[in-house]
Order: structure tokens, then sequence, then C-alpha cells
């Protein structure tokens, strides 16, 4: 099997070394990961700069833009491989609900999917990386299931509790939740005086319920939610064009 892996932490975060040393060992691997943290990037592509694709001494691709750019680029030429699966992550803090749509890690196998690859997206739950090794662990054993039954390419948004991998026992397909819209920016001034904002946290869980992402990672399980990428509000369409008749 042959694995392309990249995140949106940065080619040298703790969660993408650990992904790639666990699936080291069952798959031939290329790692491709942006050159600095773009968490939060979404789906964006870099259109307005040319990218470069530089090896570090580990063997590791970095790339001078996003997580969309790195499979974009290892897809379409910049790189010779073509990956059975194209696996993002592990990153540091959970991308459920809403937080899919923000998500860089989750973009980045989105991008695979996009290609026709199915693909598969690991978070912690927590930020800190405790527990790295028993996530990882649990990440080589979701991507050894191959998942035949589903119909390809699949998408797969996995978030792992940060436990110890004895507590790791259940794996249970979710929905997505949803979230209370996001805290209010944080206004400050620059050292000349003038505004600057930061963006705020994401809103809590609001839809959470039983069956969603957000219940099964507060029980200590490990969510899995299959997604797909049609924006269509198919419930709304044949009222929409009822009105425009
Ligand atoms: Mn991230």
């Amino acid at each position: 099997m042959r694995i392309l892996i990249s995140n949106d932490d940065g080619y040298l975060a703790p969660g993408l070394v650990a992904l790639a040393a666990a699936l080291a060992p069952i798959a031939d691997i290329t790692v491709v990961a942006p050159d600095s943290n773009r968490s939060g990037s979404s789906n964006s592509l870099t259109l307005d700069r040319p990218l470069s694709l530089y090896q570090a001494a580990n063997g590791f691709y970095f790339v001078n833009g996003t997580p969309s750019d790195c499979v974009h680029l290892a897809l379409t030429g910049g790189l010779s491989v073509k990956p059975d699966l194209v696996v993002s992550g592990i990153n540091q803090g959970q991308n459920m609900g809403d937080d899919t749509l923000y998500s860089g890690t989750v973009a980045a196998a989105t991008e695979g999917y996009l290609f026709g690859i199915p693909a598969i997206a690991f978070s912690q739950v927590e930020h800190g990386w405790q527990h790295l090794d028993a996530a990882a662990q649990v990440a080589r054993e979701i991507v050894e299931r191959r998942f035949d039954a589903l119909q390809k390419p699949f998408l797969l948004n996995v978030n792992v509790p940060n436990k110890p991998y004895a507590d790791l026992r259940r794996i249970v397909a979710t929905r997505l939740g949803k979230r209370h819209v996001s805290e209010p920016v944080i206004k400050m001034q620059d050292p000349h005086g003038r505004d600057i904002y930061w963006v705020g946290p994401t809103g809590a869980a609001k839809v959470a319920g039983e069956g969603t992402d957000f219940y099964a990672t507060q029980q200590g399980w490990v969510s899995v939610t299959p997604l797909q990428i049609d924006l269509t509000h198919a419930a709304q369409l044949a009222a929409l064009a009822e009105s425009l008749e």
C-alpha cells in the first residue's frame, strides 16, 4: 500500500512525525506537509505565487504553501506518487462539527478525495500532544481496516481522545455535531497604538447528542465520521425551485 501523508500543523509537528512512524511499517509512505503551521487554512490553494518543494533530512517533503497545495502538488506532478490512500494529521486539536469546514487537516484529506483517492483525517481532541503514541497506534489500526465495504473514494474524519491506548476501547461511526457561533474577536493595540484583532476561539458544542462526534469523544471513544463535499441543501431545492417559478 502506498500512502501520501500530510497535515496542517507543519512538517515539524509531532503529530505528523508520529503518524508517519506508525504507518511506515505497513506502507510505502511519502510525506508532504506545509513548511509552517497552516491550521485553519481550509481548502485554499496558493495561486498568487509559485510553490517550492523541499526535502528535509528525515525524507519529509515540505512546501511553502497550504495543506491542499501539498497534496495537490504531490498528486499532479510535483512528485511521482500514486497513493492508494491519503492521510492527514495527526492534528493538534479536535476537528468536529463545523470545524471540518475550516480545518486544513481535513482539507489535506479532502484534496486526495477530490482526486478520487480514499482519504482519512486524524485529530487529537485536546491540544498538547498528550498520549500521541496512542493516537498514532489507533490511526494505524484504522488504516489497516481498509474499509472495503465502503464506496470508494471515501473521506473519513477521525477524532481521538487524548487517552492512554488501553483506555481507547471503542471506535464508533458518528455524524458531525454543530457548534455555537464563534467567540468574539479579541481586540488589542499594536505597538503604534493601532487597533488589531485576533480571531477568537470556536464556539462550544451545541448539537452534541448521541450519535455525534462530540458525544462519542465525550464518552472517551474514537469518533469516525464519513464526510461528503456536495453542499447542496437538498431539502431546500424544491422550495427554491417553486419560488422561482
Ligand atoms: Mn492544525
